[in-house]
């Protein structure tokens, strides 16, 4: 587990030199550095305009300089078991903020420096997300949901704040505000990784989930909806949801309404990628998720295709798709068409601005040093920041969470 903040390297002023650097929206063209001092990155210019520089410098020479990533899609308390249900039932509220406190920080070990948790049980994961954001730990900016609101016995009922009928969904969607949610999940359809229930089907109605979508909105809180038949889709996106989580069945509808609307589509590959290939995984699971394989692929290509905004979600924690692994999301994302720049804009600048996160996922000046360095060129190939063992350097605001490069430094010292 990582340190609290006393004790480990912070910096003061560091110049990074000689590296690509993507800044959250491009590539950029000149041999730019970026300088930061304390938390914050407070300029970045071609190389030339630091001469003179007398502090520390890093030189990143075959290396990609580029934001912290951003996982918009994330279950702290869950840690990749085969059964949610099994791990909700069996743990104890105890172990649970342990696992997410310990997940958490797996997030920032594996680059990603700022998280959205879409639902968690009895508000445990809030306390993780304060800890980190207090500096009692060491973790990344955390955002969470709370409860997910859904049907009685529907998707995650075993973690949920069940409601039904247009004023309990409001009264839900108070209670999570009342415990201090950032944002409302809800489940608009069925789901895979919950037995009995069918993702093609609508769990509210237009009314409920646009009376639950409304109500957030009063509180200025941005909202997501795990949505997977094609009805629930238009449901969420026609009330104004700020996130489809999965899509598998978009549909010309649902897309050209998500593309007017700016929804953002948060797909989840890495989820549906557990599923299949982990172990023991319970053969209800399969048999549902096997089904939409290629029919979720499709859909994320054709919402990609008609210009819609995506991010990186993982779904990281549902079955063997671990906290720490959230980057490989950005292959499955590739693979299916995305640029590679495409692929990181949406795990950067995009993240931040579902996440309302005003000083992350970008390169510049105000900026947080949320920072990841990986060998390579990530803006050609993509694996350079998808596979973990490429990454080099993650700074979280400016403190050092890992440094591969030093200890390369030392070693060569050393010998
Ligand atoms: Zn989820």
């Amino acid at each position: 587990m990582l340190e609290t903040v006393k004790g480990i390297d912070c910096n003061m002023k560091t110049l990074f030199v000689n590296g690509i650097v993507f800044d959250g929206c491009k590539k950029l063209d000149q041999n730019h550095a970026v300088l930061i001092e304390d938390d914050k990155i407070v300029e970045i210019a071609p190389i030339g305009k630091f001469k003179g520089f007398s502090g520390k410098k890093i030189d990143l020479t075959g290396h990609t300089l580029l934001p912290g990533l951003i996982d918009c899609h994330v279950h702290l308390i869950f840690s990749g078991q085969p059964s949610l249900q099994h791990t909700a039932d069996t743990k104890s509220d105890a172990e649970i903020v342990l696992d997410a406190l310990n997940n958490a920080q797996k997030c920032l070990e594996g680059g990603i420096t700022s998280i959205r948790d879409c639902g968690g049980k009895n508000f445990l994961e809030f306390a993780v997300r304060d800890a980190c954001a207090s500096g009692q730990f060491v973790g990344p900016t955390i955002r969470a949901a709370g409860q997910p609101i859904c049907m009685t016995g529907g998707h995650c009922y075993f973690i949920a704040r069940e409601a039904d009928g247009a004023n309990e969904v409001i009264k839900a969607v108070r209670e999570q505000i009342h415990a201090g949610c950032d944002h409302i999940k809800i489940m608009a359809t069925g789901g895979v990784t919950t037995d009995g229930v069918n993702p093609e089907d609508s769990h509210y109605n237009h009314e409920e989930i646009a009376a639950g979508i409304r109500e957030a909105r009063r509180f200025n809180k941005p909202s997501a909806s795990h949505a997977q038949g094609a009805e629930g889709i238009i449901n969420a996106v026609k009330a104004g949801v700020s996130s489809i989580e999965h899509g598998i069945f978009l549909n010309e509808e649902s897309i050209t309404s998500m593309v007017n609307n700016g929804t953002y589509l948060v797909p989840t590959l890495a989820a549906i990628n557990g599923i299949v290939n982990g172990k023991d995984v319970p053969q209800f699971m399969i048999d549902k998720t096997s089904k939409f394989v290629e029919r979720h692929q499709q859909s994320i290509k054709n919402f990609y295709d008609a210009g819609g905004k995506l991010v990186m979600g993982t779904d990281a924690g549902t079955p063997f798709n671990f906290h720490g692994k959230n980057a490989i999301e950005l292959k499955y994302m590739h693979d299916l068409g995305i640029t590679a720049t495409d692929c990181l804009i949406a795990a950067t600048k995009n993240g931040a601005d579902l996440m309302r996160l005003e000083h992350c996922g970008q390169i510049s000046a105000g900026m947080n040093a949320d920072i990841l360095v990986v060998e390579g060129d990530a803006t050609t190939d993509i694996t350079a920041a998808a596979d973990v063992n490429n990454h080099r350097i993650v700074y979280k605001n400016g403190q050092v969470i890992m440094d591969q490069l030093k200890k390369n430094t030392e070693l060569a010292l050393a010998a």
